[in-house]
């Protein structure tokens, strides 16, 4: 009996001891599956990164497209839009933005962990602007009595920039650039008389500049001063002096280039720059404009007239700029001259002290001829 229960013990022990080395490996195995699993999930599956900053999950191999798919979110493109707001074209806008660690990329792009996406709609997008201009009709006013016309000046029409949308036609802004001037017609009872217009180019320049202004002014001649716009900007105090006197501004371009041979959008720079600029210091704009070199072209003419200008050229021309002597300039100017004439002489540009040096001799020949000196503005023949 003792022996019996002896062995009966011992096979129990024996028993025992094999089924906690089954149970240990089965707990075993399931802590490695579970490990396992966590492992395969978080290597395999499961990639952390941001959307928009906030945590999220995406599984390997995954492309941001699908990604989004998967969460429900649909981006879309942003709209083009008229000038005033309305909706012109769904979809005509810029298309969403998609970035991955701060670069753009594409719905193709393939995730990886950690990575940092920022996804957007596109943003809307306004329609071109375009820039027209429009003349302003100019009013014709007469002045005193009697039965002989001469017309004072002939005034300009205004000029206005309007922007339209592209598409829309809707009227994004309007500007008056220039008021019209009104044309005035001179009534009187006396035969109008002799008359010549002197004009000056290429200044103001601060030395010849003053120098036939004090010659006009002692003579009691006046004149046209075709500036440049960069000069003018440099001396606006000699521009200021030439309008207090009475003498009439001309616009001669802003910079003297070859406007026969320019493009559109050069010769509409070269003279609105100057027009800003006359105007700053002339409070009013030149409706003359003579063409650097007399270099002409359709198109210049044309836009020049667009742009409410009046193209004058000359009709007697000494080359003082050639500096042939001062009695030659005059000899020149005294066997052309006429009633009416349009004389070219230089206040810049060079040295100008032969034109300087003939021009009171000018003026004092043409007076005993009877002529008076008048700008042109008061010019009454075209
Ligand atoms: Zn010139």
């Amino acid at each position: 009996m003792a022996e019996k229960s002896r062995a009966t013990v011992k096979k129990r022990t024996r028993s025992a001891a094999a089924s906690g080395r089954g149970k240990f490996i089965a707990v075993a195995s399931l802590l490695l599956f579970v490990v396992f699993q966590a492992f395969v999930y978080h290597f395999y599956f499961a990639l952390p990164l941001s959307i928009n900053d906030q945590p999220r999950q995406a599984f390997k191999g995954e492309t941001i497209g699908k990604l989004l798919a998967r969460k429900g979110i649909a981006l879309q493109r942003g709209d083009l839009i008229s000038v005033s707001g309305k909706v012109l074209q769904r979809g005509g806008g810029k298309p969403p933005l998609i970035e991955v660690n701060q670069k753009r990329t594409a719905l193709d792009r393939v995730l990886k962990n950690s990575d940092s996406l920022f996804i957007s709609n596109g943003t809307d997008v306004q329609e071109r602007k375009i820039r027209l201009l429009e003349p302003l009709p100019q009013p014709t006013l007469q002045e005193d009595e009697g039965p002989f016309i001469t017309l004072v000046t002939h005034g300009y029409p205004g000029l206005k920039m309007i922007q339209k949308g592209e598409f829309s036609q809707e009227i994004a802004s309007e500007e008056i650039i220039r008021p019209p001037q009104p044309a005035i017609i001179r009534r009187s009872t006396n035969v109008p008389s002799l008359v010549v217009a002197l004009t000056f180019d290429d200044g103001p320049d601060p030395i010849f500049t003053p120098q036939i202004l004090s010659v006009l002014q002692r003579e009691g001649a006046l004149a046209t001063f075709f500036v440049l716009g960069k000069k003018a900007q440099e001396y606006p105090e000699i521009v200021q002096q030439l309008i207090a006197s009475g003498n009439a501004l001309g616009n001669h371009s802003f910079s003297h280039p070859d406007l026969g041979q320019a493009s559109r959008a050069n010769i509409e720079h070269e003279l609105a720059t100057t027009e800003r600029i006359l105007t700053d210091i002339a409070g009013h704009n030149t409706k003359w404009f003579r063409p650097p070199k007399g270099s002409l072209s359709p198109l210049l003419i044309s836009t020049a007239a667009l742009m409410g200008y009046r193209l004058v050229l000359w009709d007697i021309d000494p080359w003082d700029w050639s500096k042939p002597g001062a009695e030659t300039i005059y000899q020149r100017v005294a066997t052309k001259v006429r009633p009416g004439a349009v004389i070219l002489l230089h206040d810049g540009g060079g040295d100008r002290t032969q034109t300087v040096a003939a021009l009171p001799k000018i003026i004092a020949l043409l007076r005993s001829q009877g002529y008076y000196f008048v700008t042109l503005d008061q010019l009454p023949n075209d």
